[in-house]
């Protein structure tokens, strides 16, 4: 089945493909500058059952939206405050966005900020984000020391790293 598209290159260091369903565009593909297509078209193929739900699927109205987000922040804080308490770890604060660039993340200050799109995520999926964010107060960066960390506080990293790169931000 072959998806219709608008395909947008990206000349920047874009190193990833997204697809975002626009109620009103249909589906957007944003791609690296050299990425051929027929890997576009491959990727469009294999996420089609997706592409068609969301196409299906209305924008949810404010109200219903309001809660969900409401629940995700209720949600996360919860899982904030286990897994503090349990790595002996103090975040600063916990705030929530609507962005697209990412899921979490964690500021110099040691305060936690969280994607409003993870309602859409499993649970399993949000709680890595939290454990990955709360490492971050202990490793600032990625490097090595902070997966091995992250990993020992996490058992479900692979997995949870798997859904969330199928996950779409839109
Ligand atoms: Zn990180």
């Amino acid at each position: 089945m072959a998806i219709p598209y608008t395909l947008i290159r990206s000349k920047r260091r874009k190193k990833s493909l997204s697809v975002r369903v626009d109620p009103s565009r249909g589906v957007i593909v944003s791609a690296p500058y050299r990425m051929p297509e027929f890997f576009i078209k491959k990727f469009l193929e294999k996420n089609a059952a997706w592409i068609t739900k969301k196409q299906a699927k209305p924008a949810l109205p404010p109200a219903k939206r309001r809660i969900l987000d409401i629940e995700l922040e209720e949600f996360v804080r919860s899982l904030v405050k286990k897994h503090a308490e349990t790595l002996l770890l103090h975040p600063t604060a916990v705030k929530f966005k609507h962005v697209k660039s990412y899921w979490g993340s964690c500021s110099r200050k040691g305060g936690l900020s969280f994607n409003y799109r993870l309602a859409y995520a499993s649970p399993l999926a949000v709680e890595y984000v939290v454990i990955h964010e709360l490492t971050h107060l202990v490793h600032k960066n990625h490097s090595r020391k902070f997966w091995d960390t992250l990993r020992n506080n996490c058992p479900f990293v692979k997995e949870a790293k798997k859904e969330l790169r199928h996950l779409v931000m839109v």
